[in-house]
């Protein structure tokens, strides 16, 4: 499914490569001829391939000087070879049209490698759309039909036979299958879906057949929107990107007044002859361009998004990716981030005078309204129990949530919160629920009006992976751990120590949660907080990188959060980091490179030991160099 926009693109490519050919080919015929004393042949061929060569950056460079006033390296280009050009018809000293001509040839060539070098990173995300279907199977009056599936409607309902891709986001209605989720998630080990769970468009369906119904326009399915933020990275520059491009700008008006003091000054001063000076002048031109330096940062950043998009983590801009490259402190969210999310009901404890139906039942209505995982846990606790939706339902995020329940006030939630409400917590329960949260249970008590009804005990499991992420997280040079956890401390402290942080924060509000962060950055720099993006936004915004997992569904966390990891795996934030180090090493290096580049080419020339195509070998040389450096970040 290629744009029209990308097509054009494509013989944009195309037509720059053509150019610097036949530029080739009209140099070596305009040398030859030159060469051969066809003065009159030499003085149509060069010329001609100047145009050739040189049509697309003169276009480029005239469109910008006109348009923003600015003058850019194309340009520059464009007026040393015609300089050269017109230094030689003057002087009649004929080789030097040809060295403009050699200048204009690799310009074009490196024009051509690099958009080229932009096209493959660009391919590389347009891999995860070539995924996706154009079509779809729907069932229509009994009756299986093809139909585009810009066609489809929500409610449609569809047929995916085995090892079929999934059209479009739909929720299946029957069937039962294992669904690889690679495209979205990086993840290639398949999961196993059936009636009520989501499938997205881009997986590929196992063995079983499935009914879906469509229950989102095919245009906001995951995928399409993953593509659309991966897009939106490329197009916004990084800090570093702006700061180089401003000095460009500034750089290149420098070059302009630098290049014309030295095209005067030298005979007066050095005794330098005029051709000499002005030759120089026009090396200088070419080889204090900044052109690698510019070529030094985006391919390489938009090569480790793309890399990051193949497996399953989104970098919502390039400044995120090397900003996880200098990440010294990561705090964790317990919930659902540490640990599974997967809660259940483990007990429940009435206090005297109630069932534990009671328990269950009050908490379920007013439960029925929350997103928390606590809420669903003890909504489907009670799933075989009667009971109605409470009304006027409010969550406190980090505390509980209270609402109308048969006409009464119930209040579900920690300790200190449902405190606030009733007269006293009962002794025994207290006692109670100390020994639950010493073995890692989260304890909500649930209380109607000023009595307190019960404890709930959930369970919920640390997650496999949790230490051996940590550990790796360690080894790439993290310095400090930590969980934060709006859970009181001793369940807290027993997750921490099973899963190795340095710190815990227990009891922590969403805002607690903020100013830790504060705290944190203030001591380690660059801090990264690790959410699950529904209650933990502030904390995700204060951090320097937020990130949110296991997202493959939820939006919010997708429009929050700095870097969006698709699949429900720790392990993913040492990856991104380890490409965030890459990235900023990668950049790094180039930038010395294209400096160390521009220094000795600089000396090269004044000291007259390089002559023009060499400068620009040097020049458009180091260009290509960084460029491909950049792209080794496709690699995992
Ligand atoms: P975490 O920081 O571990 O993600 P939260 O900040 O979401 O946890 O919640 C902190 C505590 O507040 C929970 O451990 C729980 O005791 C209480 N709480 C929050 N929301 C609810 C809810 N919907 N029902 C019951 N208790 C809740
Ligand atoms: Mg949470």
């Amino acid at each position: 499914m290629l744009y029209p926009q990308r097509l054009t693109q494509l013989t944009k490519e195309h037509t720059d490569a053509v150019a610097a050919i036949l530029c080739g080919v009209l140099l070596f015929l305009g040398w030859f001829a030159l060469h051969l004393g066809f003065l009159g042949w030499a003085l149509l061929l060069l010329p001609a391939a100047y145009v050739i060569g040189g049509y697309e950056s003169a276009r480029e460079g005239l469109t910008t000087l006109i348009k923003e006033k600015e003058l850019d390296v194309d340009l520059l280009m464009i007026v040393a070879a015609l300089g050269a050009a017109g230094l030689g018809l003057w002087r009649k000293e004929y080789h030097l049209i040809i060295d403009g001509a050699i200048l204009i040839l690799i310009f074009a060539i490196s024009g051509a490698l690099e958009g080229y070098a932009m096209q493959r990173t660009e391919r590389s995300i347009r891999s995860l759309m070539s995924l996706t279907q154009d079509t779809a199977r729907v069932l229509r009056l009994g009756q299986e039909e093809v139909v585009p599936i810009s066609q489809l409607k929500v409610g449609d309902e569809i047929v995916v036979k085995p090892g079929e891709l999934i059209p479009t986001d739909a929720v299946i209605i029957s069937g039962y299958s294992t669904i690889n989720q690679a495209a979205i998630t990086g993840e290639s080990l398949p999961i196993e879906k059936t009636i009520g769970e989501e499938v997205f468009a881009g997986t590929l369906n196992g063995y079983g057949a499935l009914h879906l119904k469509v229950h989102q326009p095919p245009e906001s399915s995951l995928i399409q929107r993953v593509i659309r933020l991966v897009e939106q990275a490329q197009d916004s520059a990084p800090p570093s990107q702006q700061f180089i491009e401003r000095f460009e700008r500034r750089y290149a008006r420098f070059i302009v007044l630098a290049g014309l003091l030295l095209a005067i000054l030298p005979p007066f001063i050095w005794g330098w002859s005029w051709e000499v000076t002005i030759y120089r002048a026009l090396t200088f031109l070419v080889v204090a361009s900044p052109c690698a330096l510019m070529a030094s940062i985006m391919p390489t950043l938009l090569s480790g998004i793309a890399n990051g998009a193949r497996q399953g983590i989104l970098f919502k801009n390039g400044a995120q990716l090397e900003m996880m490259g200098k990440v010294r402190a990561i705090a964790f969210d317990k919930t659902g981030t540490l640990t599974t999310g997967q809660v259940q009901v483990f007990k429940v404890i009435p206090n005297s005078g109630y069932s534990s139906e009671d328990v269950l039942k009050s908490a379920a209505s007013v439960e029925s309204s929350s997103e928390h995982p606590i809420g669903n846990a003890i909504v489907q606790a009670a799933s075989a129990l009667d009971w109605v939706k409470a009304v006027e339902v409010r969550a406190i995020p980090g505390q509980g949530i209270v609402g109308l329940y048969e006409h009464k006030q119930t209040i579900v939630g920690n300790a200190t919160f449902v405190k606030q409400h009733v007269t006293v917590l009962p002794d025994d329960l207290q006692d109670a629920a100390c020994l639950l949260e010493e073995e890692g249970k989260t304890v909500v008590w649930v209380a109607q009006e000023s009595v307190v009804l019960g404890v709930i005990a959930i369970a919920d499991l640390v997650r496999a992976e949790a230490t051996t992420a940590i550990a790796q997280l360690r080894k790439l040079g993290v310095q400090q751990i930590v969980m934060l956890t709006g859970d009181n401390q001793r369940t807290a402290h027993n997750v921490a120590q099973a899963v190795g942080v340095d710190r815990v924060y227990a009891e922590l509000l969403p805002e607690d949660k903020l100013h830790i962060i504060h705290r944190l950055q203030q001591e380690y720099h660059t801090v990264a907080m690790v959410g699950d993006g529904i209650n933990d936004a502030p904390a995700l915004a204060q951090a320097s990188v937020g990130i949110a997992m296991g997202v493959a569904g939820s939006d919010i966390a997708l429009e929050t959060a700095d870097i969006v990891l698709m699949a429900d795996r720790l392990e993913k934030i040492a990856v991104a980091m380890h490409l965030g180090q890459r990235a900023q090493a990668t950049v790094k290096q180039n930038i010395i490179i294209a400096l160390s580049f521009i220094v000795l080419l600089l000396i090269g020339n004044f000291l007259g030991s390089i002559n023009l195509p060499i400068g620009v070998i040097g020049h458009e040389g180091s260009t290509v160099m960084v460029t491909l450096s950049g792209l080794r970040l496709l690699r995992k």
